[in-house]
């Protein structure tokens, strides 16, 4: 952990505290001395995520809808972190209309909250922004190939409303705002069943069931480990960068070598099978990092077998359990 970063917020709120990089997120911040209250309405995420946080002095769990209201019922806040949003493709296709609400009023909410305490924002934004792109590696500057009516649209547009969202407040307000584009990220308290490929790839091969590699398997992506992403956030959020910085591990693999890695790091003896492709489903998607080099002084630092054997260890330990 970074100690500069120890005590320079009093109290943070996370939106989103309860899911996957949420709960992350949460744990570094108390680490760092940072009072956090994590508002979650449960959608997509977990109480057992949060469940070694509850007792810890500092954290209070308030369950709403970002979209609804946003309320930290205390008046030290110096963070509004707003990462609640479904992520999975499996969750934001079941949830579109949720995804849609809670990027753009639920972001509205989060900034209002911001500005009136005078905090630092940061919006979770995503790789996504940038649709199936036609600019490889894709930095900041790059506008993105999105489809507005494809079905990934209520994530695609939502985060690209927020990003909007984010920038008009800064400047009609003059609110302390930042943008982080997170590239795949993965590691523990990810849910098995939540459609992503590295859950799904591992759930498969502990179970010693067939790994399902969507089309031929070329496709790439780039898979930042939880650990780094959070580092990541944490140096923005401590930054005074407004524009989006790009966060994620800008070593591509492809989706076959991730089965035929996870298959080895398992010791698992699953073969590999191939289903269709989702509709618009990015070819490549690779991270140009040098802004978050250059001004957060920030790269990964766990490599693809180590993240994913660490994964894969806390996978084995919950079935164990
Ligand atoms: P997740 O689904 O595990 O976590 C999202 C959390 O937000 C859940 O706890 C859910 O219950 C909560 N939530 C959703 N809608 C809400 C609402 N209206 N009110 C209150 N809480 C709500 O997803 P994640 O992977 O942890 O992603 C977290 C954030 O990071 C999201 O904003 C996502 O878009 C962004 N992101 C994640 C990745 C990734 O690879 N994990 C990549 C790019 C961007």
């Amino acid at each position: 952990m970074d100690t500069a970063l120890s005590g320079i917020w009093r109290h943070a709120v996370v939106t989103g505290g309860a899911g996957f990089v949420g709960s992350h997120l949460c744990t570094a911040l108390l680490h760092h001395g940072t009072a956090v209250t994590c508002v979650d309405d449960f959608s997509t995420g977990a109480p057992e995520n949060i469940a070694h946080l509850r007792d810890r002095p500092g954290f209070t769990l308030v369950e709403a809808d970002v979209a609804d209201r946003l309320d930290a019922g205390r008046d030290d806040v110096d963070l509004v972190l707003h990462f609640a949003s479904p992520a999975s493709p499996a969750d934001y296709l079941r949830l579109p209309l949720h995804t849609l609400e809670t990027g753009s009023l639920g972001t509205r909410n989060a900034l209002a909250l911001a500005r009136a305490h005078d905090a630092r924002f940061l919006l979770a934004s995503t790789s996504e922004v940038y649709g199936d792109p036609q600019q490889h590696p894709q930095n900041e500057t790059y506008w993105g190939n999105v489809n507005p009516v494809g079905p990934r649209s209520v994530y695609d547009e939502a985060k690209r409303f927020g990003e909007a969202l984010t920038t008009a407040e800064a400047g009609s307000h003059g609110t302390d705002t930042g943008i982080v584009r997170l590239f795949n990220t993965y590691g523990p308290r990810m849910r098995g069943h939540d459609g992503r490929a590295v859950p799904t790839f591992i759930r498969q091969a502990l179970a010693g069931e067939p790994l399902t590699v969507t089309g031929d398997g070329r496709q790439t992506r780039s898979l930042c480990f939880v650990d780094d992403t959070v580092r990541g956030i944490l140096a923005a959020a401590a930054s005074d960068l407004r524009g989006p910085v790009n966060l994620g591990n800008p070593t591509e693999i492809t989706m076959l070598e991730l089965a035929h890695t996870v298959i080895e790091l398992a010791g698992s003896s699953s073969t590999v099978t191939f289903i269709e492709r989702p509709t618009d489903d990015p070819a490549v998607r690779c991270p140009d990092i040098t802004l978050a080099r250059g001004k957060l002084q920030w790269e990964p630092r766990v490599g693809h077998r180590d993240g994913l054997r660490r994964t894969i260890d806390w996978f084995r330990k919950r079935l164990d359990g």
